[in-house]
């Protein structure tokens, strides 16, 4: 095919580590490829405050300048990027047509590397005090609630990371879970413990969140006995666990019920010549480590596919 505006050999839907992975691969192996991306590169790394789990930084590094080093590195071999969103993806033979709020794009491969995104909670008043209280990004928020006392609701490592980041504002952090046992790992939840700022609100739901121009309380329920108590807080901050972004590809490939897209181990979906890659796959494992090996898996799969289609 040849290299104009709007024609790629390869495209890639979503710019966090496995996109910026799966494009530093094709580009280096000189395919030409379009990376869009909505957002910010990156994508939830940018929201992370320190990633302790990523090879090779021993003393961590911040999603900011691990975001920004992936970047460097897939631009460096001539990989294209654009701001913009995806609105719809339609096949024209081998071709995949994609529309997006800009313009159109045609290409020979599709790489979907669109992520996830936090749950919502569900509770009357969630979506009234979202930017009012209601938060879903402590990195993004955190700030704004200096010596105040906030609430986190979840008990995975989304809640119990984002508590331990909001420690470094807040004066006090209540920790809501719907159970007694925490389903993040052992190292978050021995640290939460220990953080004298953080306090555990167990076995217990929200049932609303309240306010006038801003959050003031909230109402929660022990699932045990029943109890409702209304609590004054500041700031709701929800990590509830998260959902593929996958909607606008409904239809196209085969996903499971929660919406994850289903791959074979080349990362390659039910359409010839569209992969995903990241944490939009269904998988054991969604982490920035999975993300970039699926990416590279699903660029090879990408070469291999046009070699043997030309
Ligand atoms: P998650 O692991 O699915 O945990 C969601 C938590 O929210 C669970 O504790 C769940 O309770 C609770 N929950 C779900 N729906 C609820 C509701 N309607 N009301 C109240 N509580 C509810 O999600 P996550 O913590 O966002 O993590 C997502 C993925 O990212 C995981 O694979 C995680 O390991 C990864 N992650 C990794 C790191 C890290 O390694 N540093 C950091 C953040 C996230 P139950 O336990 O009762 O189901």
């Amino acid at each position: 095919m040849k290299s104009n505006s709007r024609s790629y050999e390869a495209i890639i839907i979503g710019g966090g580590p496995a996109g910026m992975t799966a494009g530093l691969y094709t580009s280096r192996s000189r395919i030409h490829t379009l990376l869009i991306e909505r957002g910010l590169l990156g994508g939830q790394m940018t929201t992370t405050d320190l990633i302790e789990n990523y090879p090779g930084f021993p003393q961590g590094i911040t999603g900011e300048e691990l975001s920004r080093l992936m970047e460097e590195q897939a631009k460096r071999f001539g990989l294209e990027t654009v701001s913009d969103e995806v609105m719809e993806i339609g096949l024209e033979g081998d071709l995949k047509r994609l529309r997006t709020y800009e313009s159109t794009y045609y290409c020979k491969t599709l790489i979907l590397c669109t992520g996830t995104e936090y749950r919502k909670l569900g509770a009357p008043g969630e979506m009234e005090f979202i930017g009012k209280g209601v938060s879903y990004c402590s990195t993004c928020d955190g700030a704004f609630f200096r010596d105040r006392q906030i609430m986190v609701v979840g008990g995975g490592d989304s809640a119990l990371t984002e508590a331990l980041f909001l420690t470094k504002f807040a004066k006090e952090v209540t920790i809501i879970h719907r159970r007694d046992a925490f389903r993040g790992t052992r190292i978050y939840q021995e640290r939460a413990r220990s953080n004298p700022k953080i306090k555990f609100l167990l076995n217990s739901v929200v049932k609303e969140i309240k306010g006038d121009t801003v959050v003031r309380s909230i109402v929660v329920k022990n699932v045990k006995t029943g109890e409702e108590k209304e609590l004054e807080t500041e700031g709701a901050f929800i990590f509830v666990g998260i959902a593929p972004r996958t909607q606008f590809l409904k239809g196209l490939v085969d996903m499971d019920e929660a919406g994850y897209i289903l791959t074979d181990a080349h990362c390659e979906t039910s359409v010839k010549g569209v992969f995903a890659a990241g944490d939009c796959r269904k998988q054991l494992l969604r982490q920035i480590t999975t993300a970039v090996g699926d990416g590279a898996t699903a660029a090879f799969a990408v070469e291999k596919y046009l070699e043997g289609k030309e």
